[in-house]
């Protein structure tokens, strides 16, 4: 939580290495090594050391691609050295002040045909990444595949979801690496107790996404994304001269540390934003939770949720209780189209949603309007209407689109988490950035830190959110324990946490208008509601939602949480925990401090010292905690409220019940 040195400046030292294979590169500390080499035939490889251990034992480097051998057949040209030690800012984030310090090598490769390769890495004290920058003798480079190994030296306990190219939502498999049969990234094992690491992937441009297949044991190759699910579709299409993402891998002493690093975002661009003045992190209420429990629709019959009626409550209960916006799906006309084929229009309004009421409403009210653009995957409709939908948002003084692409993947067939795919998205980002607009996408491309370069990308789904506790057996209890140290050492989750009726009981006899999701199935919240709350903190968003009916927070005593959490904070760090088990988590927005802590299935006790306050302060610390007697499955509502006076030299002690979880407010004494 320390702030960095102001005194800290950029540090950038260029050299010319020795271009003698071996090549050799290790972190600024020195405890991470990594080794490049050429076999005889030409092929590069590389290898990492841990502490002096073998880590990663020497993989294949290379891409696939017609007609240019991108493999072997190599040789050295020049291999380039550099020092960095830098501090950047964002305009928000867990942390506003970042240190990007690390040692580079540009390995400079000529092959068959005169083709140029360069390989670059990174290595920080944290981790390391590398990417390929392709110069190639043709015009247009198909690329069929990548041939980057990871070869780990030795089995692990992972936690991973499938490498499936359409879809993120998946449950969370908890196995030995040598297990897994393919992997999304990221993909994140512990090798030992004092040795975690997590595989994934920074600023994906133009190119496929990148999943891991199993190729033996604990090694493991990446696979792109096709272009179609079509046999022989390519990969990606591109100009001869071009770069991949980084491949990364984080590397830290503890589980904690993993969701510390800023390894993602220091491997991406600075921003492109001249202004960023109108990018807001915001709390966030609205409708949605109602259709996704069955007693709302999106519209187009009379269970329709985003009326102008409920639209005006909303805005009203947003204003009440220093809430920022309010997003209202299901605003627009409605599903048109086939199901193969939907069609939706991006600026006209539902009948019974009286557009120019409500902007004028909430702007009255100083709430922001949050739209939503359901695609159901047709990009090119989309696209049809981007810039004349977004031109008419901004003429509307709206700043904030929740984008979606419903469905099995894109129309047409093509994979969602493809070349295709990863550049609509960004046409939507840069589209959006251009009329300060700001991006909450579902069923997107998965975070690689590109919100440092389009700082306007806030927020994305991309992993199993809370909509599947609606319609589904749910997310177990463990799920909110992983993704801290999973999906979301990506970037932020839009996971709409804070259900506080997590038994729906409130809703009980009412009609279930609901034709979609798993009839039958006994559909609850998986947590005590303490967990809910707690996920406010744990669960990163720059635009947080309380995403509960409006009716269940209204007179609630545990819900002044939200009214003074911010979203804005300025610096965050995850104290204690473990993967797939429990997460400590505080955050700092200006002089307060929002702390919270959840655990998987196994109730228990967490000791917290109170180090992390600003020494020499009284604080009245505010403390949601679950009740002696909480447990997920048979008392999830029991909760006490509790009020203290504490300074960073005492230490708490949190009863968390089974899948349960405590969330503190530290606000300073004057
Ligand atoms: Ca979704």
């Amino acid at each position: 939580m320390k702030r960095l040195s102001s005194l800290l400046v950029c540090l950038l030292t260029l050299a010319a290495c020795q271009s003698k294979l071996p090549a050799t590169l290790s972190s600024p500390d020195g405890h991470i090594g990594l080794t490049f080499s050429l076999t005889d035939e030409g092929a590069p490889r590389y290898a990492v050391t841990v502490n002096g251990k073998p880590f990663i034992v020497t993989s294949a480097l290379g891409l696939e691609a017609d007609g240019v051998n991108l493999t072997d057949g190599f040789h050295v040209t020049n291999i380039e050295c550099a020092s960095v030690d830098e501090a950047w800012t964002q305009p928000w984030g867990e942390n506003k002040e970042n240190r990007d310090c690390h040692n580079a090598m540009t390995v400079s490769l000529e092959g068959e045909g005169g083709v140029q390769m360069d390989v670059e890495f990174r290595v920080f004290d944290d981790g390391l990444g590398f990417r390929y920058l392709v110069d190639a003798p043709q015009d247009t480079v198909v690329v069929r595949g990548e041939k980057s190994e990871f070869r780990f030296a030795a089995d692990g306990e992972s936690w991973s979801i499938p490498g499936d190219f359409n879809s993120y939502e998946h449950l969370y498999r908890r196995m030995p690496l040598s297990e897994v049969p393919d992997a999304n990234t990221p993909i994140t094992v512990k090798f030992a107790d004092d040795l975690y690491a997590s595989v994934h992937e920074a600023a994906i441009y133009d190119y496929p996404e990148m999943v891991l297949r199993n190729i033996g044991g604990t090694a493991f190759q990446s696979a792109l994304a096709p272009l179609s699910m079509q046999p022989g579709a390519p990969c990606a299409i591109l100009d001869e001269d071009f770069s991949t993402p980084w491949r990364t891998v984080q590397i830290s002493p503890s589980a904690v540390g993993l969701v510390n690093s800023a390894l993602i975002l220091n491997l991406n661009e600075p921003c492109k934003i001249a202004d960023v003045s109108w990018i807001k992190p915001m709390k966030y209420v609205g409708v949605w939770w109602g259709m996704h429990l069955g007693i709302e629709s999106w519209g187009g019959d009379p269970y329709h949720g985003a009326t102008t009626e409920a639209a005006l409550r909303y805005i009203d209960f947003a204003a009440a209780n220093n809430i920022q916006g309010v997003l209202f799906e299901g605003w627009n006309d409605a599903w048109r189209g086939s199901e193969a084929l939907p069609d939706f229009d991006f600026t006209k309004a539902a009948q019974d949603f009286d557009i120019e009421k409500v902007l004028s409403y909430a702007r009255e009210k100083g709430i922001a309007f949050i739209s939503h653009n359901e695609t159901g995957g047709n990009v090119p409709r989309y696209e049809d209407q981007l810039e004349r939908s977004f031109d008419w948002l901004e003429a509307g003084g709206v700043h904030a689109v929740k984008t979606g692409y419903a469905g099995g993947g894109l129309v047409g067939g093509i994979p969602r988490h493809s070349q295709f795919g990863v550049r609509h998205f960004q046409k939507v980002v840069e589209e959006a950035a251009g009329r300060e607009i700001m991006i909450d996408a579902h069923e997107t491309i998965k975070a690689t830190g590109i919100r440092r370069t389009w700082p306007n990308f806030m927020t994305r789904e991309c992993a199993r959110g809370m909509e599947y506790n609606g319609w589904s057996a749910g997310n177990p209890p463990s799920h909110h324990e992983i993704l801290p140290y999973t999906r979301l050492l990506g970037g932020p989750m839009d996971y709409t946490p804070g259900v506080f009726d997590v038994q729906y009981r409130n809703i009980a006899g009412k009609k279930q208008v609901r034709t979609w999701g798993q009839p039958g199935t006994e559909c609850r919240v998986n947590t005590t509601l303490c967990k809910q709350i707690a996920n406010w903190v744990v669960l990163y968003s720059p635009l947080q939602m309380a995403c509960d009916l409006m009716e269940n927070y209204q007179g609630h005593p545990a819900f002044q949480f939200f009214r003074d959490f911010e979203a804005d904070c300025d610096a965050s760090k995850a104290l204690q925990g473990e993967v797939g088990e429990w997460i400590a988590v505080v955050r700092r927005a200006g002089g307060k401090y929002f702390y919270g802590a959840t655990t998987d299935e196994c109730a228990r006790d967490i000791v917290q010292p109170l180090d992390f306050l600003e020494e020499g302060r009284g604080y009245e610390a505010v403390i949601y905690a679950d009740a002696p007697d909480a447990s997920w499955k048979k008392a999830p509502y029991a909760y006490t409220i509790t009020q203290k006076t504490v300074t960073a030299a005492d230490t708490l002690t949190f009863h968390l019940a089974s899948s349960g979880g405590v969330a503190v407010s530290f606000i300073p004494i004057p």
